[in-house]
């Protein structure tokens, strides 16, 4: 049994500690947002997890998982402290770092004790170096530290699997010793483990988040080409995937990424790299590239039902990807915004994430589900999905319908099925020959 803080209490941070506590450790969570840390003692979930509630609830009654918004409460004894707070856009495009820089502060105010700082957040390139800077300058008392990366691979809508049972684990430090301690943490995870230095354990996060993307980009540039010559994208990523080099994943035409991780590191790395003389032209090609699948959805609602003022436009889906909540960068949040910028009407739902809706949009009809959204609609688009969209009754979605209009945004039916319904349907890059 280890003792581990937390700090950051967010989708990373609070499935880190709680499977951490599972694991038979004794873990406090410390975040600076007291609201949140009220709710968790309460056993109140700030966030949709699968399987989290659960999870912590169990953990917290045993004793092994605590929740306090003190840093010196949450360090008392601890011998490692991970850093899990946010790294968000900045304005230029680079992350911000102020929640890590007040993190680390707030970790060397209250170390009285060694220990070993682990870093999950994403982090610009050369971020671990500077964190022990900051610790080195703000201690209070002069005990030793170290500091590890450990960057974060999980997924939002399967973030406990993910964590324990990860493709690999990555640690990076200057002191070899201190990432080999690190990884006794996770020793009962059966993963690879990757020891190397601070900067290159923090580019592999960047390099895997932007080769994802990159992916995402090439088969919606791939799809937009089939869409022009009559072939579909489906197929041909069905074909491609079968090639053990290449594989299935990541092969999903659609309208774009969009979350809270991938958005945000890509441009993150691109502004690193520029601001280091490096020209990367690629990754560019793939943020623009991402920011045209949502225009493209408009486009086609455009080509279908013509101007949209006093249109009346049903969304189906606000969360990035099914079965999260989170809105951060979610594709809706921008297709509504340009929808409303024609003057559109939107009504909208989705199955978890409507009650962050209010955060992200403004003048959107929050309906109670798909069929209601749908009544008096001139179009619907499918934005995310979710399970549940997979399955509606579309003979029932068509009778509420103003005008039976589809623009699926994921690619999820049948095009000759649909149009079989009476459906003007249209998908991303499925060509019109079939
Ligand atoms: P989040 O916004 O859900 O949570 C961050 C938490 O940190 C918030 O609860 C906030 O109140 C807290 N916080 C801010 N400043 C603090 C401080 N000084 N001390 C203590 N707590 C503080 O963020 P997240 O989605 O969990 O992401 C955290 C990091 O992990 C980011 O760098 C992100 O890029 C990375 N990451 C996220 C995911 C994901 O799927 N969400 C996956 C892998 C990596």
């Amino acid at each position: 049994m280890r003792k581990i803080s937390v700090f950051g209490v967010g989708y990373v941070g609070l499935v880190t500690g709680t499977c951490f506590a599972d694991q038979g450790h004794q873990v406090t969570c410390v975040d600076v947002d007291e609201p949140k840390i009220e709710k968790l003692r309460a056993g109140i979930m700030p966030i949709y997890e699968p399987g989290l509630e659960e999870m912590v609830r169990r953990n917290a009654l045993a004793g092994r998982l605590r929740f306090t918004s003190s840093y010196s409460e949450g360090l008392a004894g601890a011998e490692y402290a991970f850093i899990a707070v946010g790294t968000p856009q900045g304005s230029g495009g680079e992350a911000d770092l102020q929640y890590v820089r007040a993190a680390a502060d707030g970790i060397a105010e209250a170390m009285d004790h060694p220990v070993t700082i682990v870093n999950k957040s994403t982090v610009p390139i050369g971020t671990g170096d500077w964190v022990s800077d900051i610790v080195r300058r703000r201690q209070t008392k002069p005990v030793n530290f170290w500091v590890v990366s450990n960057p974060e691979f999980l997924r939002e809508g399967s973030a406990i699997s993910d964590f324990l049972f990860p493709d690999r684990v990555v640690l990076g430090s200057m002191e070899p010793e201190a990432a080999a301690q690190v990884a006794q943490l996770y020793l009962s995870i059966r993963a690879p483990i990757i020891l190397t230095d601070l900067r290159t354990a923090e580019m592999i996060k960047y390099a895997s988040n932007a080769f994802l993307a990159t992916r995402i980009s090439f088969i919606n540039e791939i799809a937009s080409i089939c869409e022009a010559l009559g072939a579909d994208v489906k197929e041909v990523a069905v074909g491609m995937g079968y090639d053990k080099r290449i594989g299935p994943q990541f092969l999903d035409a659609g309208i774009g990424y969009g979350g809270s991780c991938f958005p945000k590191d890509v441009q993150a790395l691109a502004h690193m790299a520029a601001v280091h003389g490096c020209h990367p032209q690629l990754l560019r090609a793939v943020i623009d590239i991402n920011r045209d699948q949502r225009r493209q959805v408009v486009q086609k609602l455009r080509s279908v039902i013509g101007r949209l003022d006093e249109k009346v436009v049903g969304i189906l889906g606000l969360a990035f990807k099914p079965n999260t909540d989170d809105m951060r960068e979610a594709p809706s949040v921008e297709i509504i915004h340009l929808l409303q910028s024609e003057g559109a009407k939107v009504r909208a739902y989705d199955p978890v994430a409507m009650p962050n809706a209010p955060l992200y949009l403004r003048d959107v009809a929050l309906c109670e589900d798909a069929y209601e959204v749908a009544e008096g609609a001139d179009a619907l688009v499918m934005v995310t999905e979710w399970n549940e969209f997979k399955h509606l009754d579309l003979v029932r979605l068509k009778a509420v319908m103003r005008q039976p209009v589809i623009v699926d945004g994921r690619n999820m039916y049948d095009p000759e099925a649909m149009r079989a319904l009476g459906f003007t349907y249209r998908a991303m890059g499925r060509g019109q020959a079939r």
